[in-house]
């Protein structure tokens, strides 16, 4: 039996057979991480009790056969605790996990940077420095250029003809040129691409200075594409609230 240690943030527990759980985590250095932790619901169970959704954790697994086991683990941040208070953070943080799971591919391939942006999302998020539905939508865009699928805000996303433009095309992944334009693309106000622009780049001057309604539409705009690329929306997304 061989052991490794890594820090991970929990993502995800199901219960297994009377005692025992199953926790998927997304780590630094092994990427997502489905793994039984044995006993941990019998309540004199230190380890269960960290091993909760949005536990941020340093945990020591060891190799099994078909699924790896979690053996010690202590608690990094615990931003649960800090999130159960309060609905629309919280539903925010589930879209955020979420997210996390399906745009990490297979298991055990490193995800260096979404476990960064994830980490740094659920911290925003606790900090309260900004407004949840732009620490979302900012952690959104940015996962999605981490998996491939960077939109573009400003040159068109088909020739690159530098912009601003002002068609937003869901399934082109991104902005589009007069001569580009799609049958149906969005046309989004001017404002809102900027927002957009900034969330990708992590201008929070922009971004906290930004109005309601560019919120609104961007948001609109961030879960039409994500759910383009993922094929079918997020489950969590529409139960996030938005003020
Ligand atoms: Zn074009």
């Amino acid at each position: 039996m061989s052991l490794y240690r890594d820090e991970g943030v929990v993502l995800r527990a199901q219960k297994l057979g009377e005692a025992d759980r199953i926790v998927t985590l997304l780590t630094r250095d092994h990427g997502r991480v489905r793994a039984v932790a044995k006993g941990v619901r019998r309540t004199s169970s230190r380890i269960g009790a960290r091993l909760e959704p949005f536990s941020h954790v340093d945990v020591q697994f060891y190799t099994g056969r078909t699924l790896d086991g979690v053996t010690q683990v202590e608690t990094i941040a615990s931003y649960g605790a800090a999130l159960v208070h309060d609905y629309g953070r919280y539903t925010t943080g589930q879209a955020m996990l979420e997210t996390a799971e399906r745009l990490t591919g297979e298991e055990g391939h490193p995800a260096v940077q979404q476990y960064l942006l994830l980490v740094g999302g659920l911290r925003a998020l606790v900090a309260a420095d900004h407004d949840p539905g732009l620490v979302l939508d900012a952690y959104l865009v940015r996962s999605l250029a981490v998996a491939g699928w960077a939109p573009s805000f400003d040159s068109c996303a088909r020739c690159g003809a530098p912009g601003p433009h002002r068609a937003f095309s869901v399934s082109a992944g991104g902005v589009l040129c007069t001569s580009c334009r799609l049958p149906g693309s969005a046309a989004p106000a001017a404002e809102t691409l900027e927002l957009l622009a900034a969330l990708l780049t992590g201008d929070w001057t922009v971004a906290d200075a930004s109005e309601a309604r560019s919120r609104r539409e961007a948001s609109g705009l961030v879960a039409a594409y994500l759910s383009w690329q993922l094929e079918r929306g997020l489950r969590s997304l529409p139960l996030v609230e938005r003020t």
